[in-house]
């Protein structure tokens, strides 16, 4: 009996971790490396993938819609790539149900690589705002299995550019040993480095 329990364990922590490499293999942590500028366009590339017209919004006057795709419906899309403790809030889904309305889309998103907030999911609900958190954006790159594959996008499309917080020059992306990041235009008078995503 004891055997039969300890098997059963054994064969969902297998079945776990087996789900977990399916996962990752979507690219997830090259995503969570990347600028908000970045994710957009590797979202961007990835509804092209499957049909979609896309289009970034200007980062002001948008409306609350970061990218708005047309193929056989028009969705709006609000893109949080945000750290794993930082959950999207509840203002998220009232911009993109406000820029629903205003650009007259079909459908209303919000993506991220974290989570939402439980009001934050109780008002999409209401409102008929779709949600893709972590592991729903994982299923649908599996699904659409992108050319521009995450890693691809986070190496090549140059993130949005920055000045220094300590000199006030411009920053420059530099290659570390594993990752990239930025690092003062002013080396070595300036030593400031900081990650590409923040
Ligand atoms: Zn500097």
């Amino acid at each position: 009996m004891i055997a039969f329990y300890l098997m059963r364990i054994v064969y969902r922590k297998l079945q776990e971790r087996t789900a977990m490499k399916r996962l990752a293999r979507s690219g997830i942590q090259y995503i969570d490396q990347m600028d908000g500028f970045q994710f957009e366009a590797y979202l961007k590339a990835l509804f092209q993938q499957l049909g979609y017209k896309a289009h970034v919004t200007p980062k002001s006057g948008d409306f609350g819609a970061d990218l708005i795709m047309k193929g056989q419906q028009k969705i709006v899309i609000q893109a949080k790539r945000y750290g794993s403790k930082n959950r999207v809030s509840l203002s998220a889904v009232q911009e993109i149900y406000g820029a629903q309305a205003y650009y007259k889309a079909d459908e209303a998103w919000v993506i991220t690589n974290s989570s939402f907030t439980k009001s934050a999911r109780a008002l999409a609900e209401a409102c008929n705002v779709q949600l893709f958190d972590r592991k729903a954006l994982q299923e649908l790159i599996l699904e659409v299995n992108p050319t521009h594959t995450a890693e691809k996008v986070y190496r090549e499309i140059e993130p949005e550019p920055r000045t220094c917080p300590t000199c006030g020059k411009s920053l420059v992306v530099r290659q570390g040993k594993t990752n990239r990041f930025f690092g003062c235009s002013s080396f070595p008078q300036c030593r400031h480095t900081e990650a590409i995503h923040k």
